[in-house]
């Protein structure tokens, strides 16, 4: 089954890619640069595609605010504190400057701001990157010294990535009728980066996305924003759920068969 292989590889890259690493942070000299309004590009010779990820980074930044109900006072990406993004001139030259698996279309530091990747990597552009956004807003909103719970980090991340979500949400509602979705209350407290079999790893992945889906398309993004401003503010799931949808899903349990039901009818 290609398309399930796709995915398992694809969520395996985003397990990894959501480590903290060190990328070129001193500003090496060859690099040229393009100033955006949120972002530094810096390329070697390729100033077309260093455009080209420019202005689709400044279109997922607008589009990821507004998703997930974050607003301005939330995130500050202006002049000497815009993310940057380093473009290295060949696959090779990335690998060895960032330590990246060869199979890695990119990697991020979010304490940095940083996100680096190689000229002409289509699956960067469309995918990496505004994965990586997300996860780098995302921990800005929390905060770095929190403990982000990973489903949540992951399927919010993954959520934003257009290229896959359909794929995912399908793949969901295929193992919701065949029984096999883990139950929520493990979901929420699950360290996916412990599992050794890869098929749980998946579903949790996956499922994650399912549940950040269902959240924000029936309740909507304010809301959903409240919902992580709670667990910012180090409540558990089942009171930032009390506190945010008090008639609708104010536990883990209610939210479970909520969402089964969307599995099931789409609303
Ligand atoms: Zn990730």
């Amino acid at each position: 089954m290609n398309g399930k292989r796709k995915i398992v590889s694809g969520f395996l890259s985003f397990m990894l890619l959501a480590s903290t690493i060190c990328v070129a942070a001193e500003k090496k000299s060859g690099w040229k640069e393009i100033k955006k309004k949120h972002f530094i590009i810096y390329y070697v010779n390729d100033r077309e595609f260093a455009q080209r990820v420019g202005s689709k980074a400044e279109g997922y930044y607008t589009k990821i605010g507004k998703d997930l109900g974050f607003t301005r006072r939330d995130n500050f990406w202006l002049w000497d504190n815009r993310a940057k993004i380093y473009i290295y001139s060949s696959r090779e030259s990335f690998i060895k400057a960032s330590g990246a698996p060869v199979w890695a279309a990119g990697k991020a530091n979010p304490k940095q701001r940083l996100i680096a990747t190689y000229q002409g990597s289509k699956r960067f552009i469309d995918s990496v990157l505004p994965h990586e956004m997300t996860h780098l807003i995302f921990m800005e909103f929390i905060g770095f010294k929190k403990s982000i719970p990973l489903w949540l980090n992951e399927g919010v991340a993954q959520w934003e990535d257009f290229s896959r979500r359909d794929d995912i949400l399908s793949f969901v509602k295929v193992i919701f009728t065949k029984g096999r979705l883990i139950p929520l209350a493990q979901l929420v407290n699950l360290d996916v980066r412990k599992v050794d079999d890869a098929g749980i790893a998946l579903v949790f992945y996956a499922q994650s996305v399912s549940v950040v889906d269902f959240m924000i398309t029936k309740y909507g993004a304010d809301r959903f924003r409240k919902f992580c401003g709670q667990l910012r503010d180090e409540k558990s799931v089942d009171e930032a759920l009390q506190f945010t949808y008090p008639k609708e899903v104010s536990t883990i349990e209610t939210l479970e068969k909520s969402w089964h039901g969307y599995l099931k009818d789409g609303r």
